[in-house]
């Protein structure tokens, strides 16, 4: 994406009735929800970076509707399946919604995605998430090796299924789009971390050249909520990296199948998540790594290139002359027993986020839900995100850090040809 002009920062003491701190998914979504609930209120959106520099913008871009539950299915669980489908749906309406009426430019696709499978424990779940999208009426088509190359262009994979529902997009289009649309009634400062929060019957935040005091303040930090003393030992961050190539010249691109785009999701948690996009690059992401929930360094990117460049010549033999243009690295926040997080933290404070890694869709109704739950308005929304499981709890570091780097680190157990 091009650079994008940010808002100016926020500077000296301001009062505003509402305050969101996070312009992702979570507090965008959010900060449209308030506006529309408060119309004569001021809402104030703060993020530390730039719109587009977090999660939300560096993500791979499936907006995903039909979330995947490694393991059998288990009928017990039927109503928590049953619950995130309609979070997830949710999400995923609002964000069409919002690209059709505010006409966001971001390749949004309803193109489906593929699941795929190409070693033995990848395969095993392809019977069980068949089974999961059996039982919940989710429309899909079984594809065998044969039907997959047909499709991708690829022979890797043995075994696929083909889920209609959920969209592809360019995630940083998107929250670019989200930022530039916000209501009137929305204040966007940029470049404005709050350092500390001051918890008061107004709590008040408090930023590197001023303070802002708030009637209600609504976290929506991601895995960053630690520094602001929430959620410590609770959640994590992991920092995944991925590469895209050049364009495909049209040669190049009629060995790839008869679909001009599309999303390959790994049935192995470790598996590559690989994408053809709408300007015909190949985008791939297989890494995940513990790193302090930070960003990779350029040196180490570069190393992380390496294992991308290999996934990407099992996969396209036929490819392996074209150049990769660029790699990049992002965090995710993870739990430690994959529920995410909703609800008061404190007097007029609240919090949503922690998605695992799949937060397009389920985040942008997290944020609407709170937006909600903070107004004192009932809806289906607010009760489907207010059961989230307690979250596992990790001792404090240096037990956290081993903690979240081996939880990092199983998800490769047994990936084999599926990274
Ligand atoms: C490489 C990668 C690929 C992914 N692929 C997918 C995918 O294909 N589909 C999917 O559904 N999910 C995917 N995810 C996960 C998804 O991107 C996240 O779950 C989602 O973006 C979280 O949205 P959020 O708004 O809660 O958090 P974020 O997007 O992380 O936003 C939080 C914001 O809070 C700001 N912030 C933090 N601390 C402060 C502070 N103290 N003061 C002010 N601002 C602060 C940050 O700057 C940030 O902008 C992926 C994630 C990564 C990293």
């Amino acid at each position: 994406m091009p650079p994008r002009k940010p808002t100016p920062s926020l500077s000296g003491t301001h009062r505003y009735k509402w305050t969101i701190v996070g312009a992702g998914f979570t507090g965008l979504s959010c900060a449209y929800r308030l506006a529309e609930l408060h119309p004569n209120d001021r809402i104030l959106l703060l993020d530390a970076r730039q719109v587009g520099q977090g999660a939300s913008g560096r993500n791979a871009g499936f907006a995903i509707a039909a979330s995947y539950f490694p393991g059998k299915y288990e009928l017990d669980k039927t109503p928590l399946y049953q619950r995130v489908l309609r979070i997830n749906n949710t999400g995923l309406n609002l964000l069409r919604t919002l690209i059709t009426k505010h006409q966001i430019d971001c390749d949004w696709q309803n193109s489906g995605f593929h699941h795929s499978a190409a070693d033995c424990e990848a395969l095993a779940q392809h019977k069980f998430y068949r089974d999961y999208l059996e039982a919940l009426q989710i429309d899909h088509t079984i594809l065998d090796r044969d039907e997959l190359t047909n499709r991708l262009g690829t022979s890797h994979y043995q075994a696929g299924i083909y889920v209609h529902q959920g969209a592809l997009m360019q995630p940083a289009a998107l929250v670019y789009g989200l930022a530039n649309n916000l209501p009137k009634n929305v204040t966007l400062a940029e470049n404005t971390p709050v350092l500390s929060i001051k918890a008061q019957k107004h709590p008040t935040l408090i930023l590197p050249k001023g303070e802002v005091e708030t009637g209600t303040f609504i976290l929506a930090v991601n895995y960053e909520a630690a520094k602001l003393g929430f959620l410590r030992n609770k959640l994590a961050g992991s920092t995944l990296s991925g590469s895209f190539t050049r364009k495909l010249t049209n040669e190049e691109l009629a060995t790839l199948g008869t679909l001009k785009q599309w999303g390959v999701l790994s049935l192995h948690g470790g598996g590559a998540t690989v994408r053809l996009t709408n300007d015909a690059r190949i985008c791939l992401r297989n890494s995940a790594e513990y790193h302090g929930g930070k960003l990779l360094e350029r040196k180490t990117i570069a190393k992380r290139q390496i294992i991308h460049k290999k996934s990407f010549y099992k996969r396209f033999p036929e490819l392996a002359h074209v150049p990769f243009e660029y790699s990049w690295s992002g965090v995710e926040g993870i739990t430690f027993n994959g529920t995410n997080f909703f609800g008061k933290q404190a007097e007029n404070i609240f919090l949503a986020g922690g998605y695992n890694g799949s937060g397009v869709s389920r985040g942008t109704s997290f944020g609407r839900a709170i937006a909600e739950y903070a107004s004192n308005i009932p809806s289906d929304l607010v009760d489907d995100c207010s059961v989230c499981a307690p979250a596992s709890f990790v001792p404090p570091r240096p037990f956290l850090d081993i903690g979240a780097a081996l939880t990092v680190r199983s998800r490769f157990k047994g990936v084999g040809l599926d990274r």
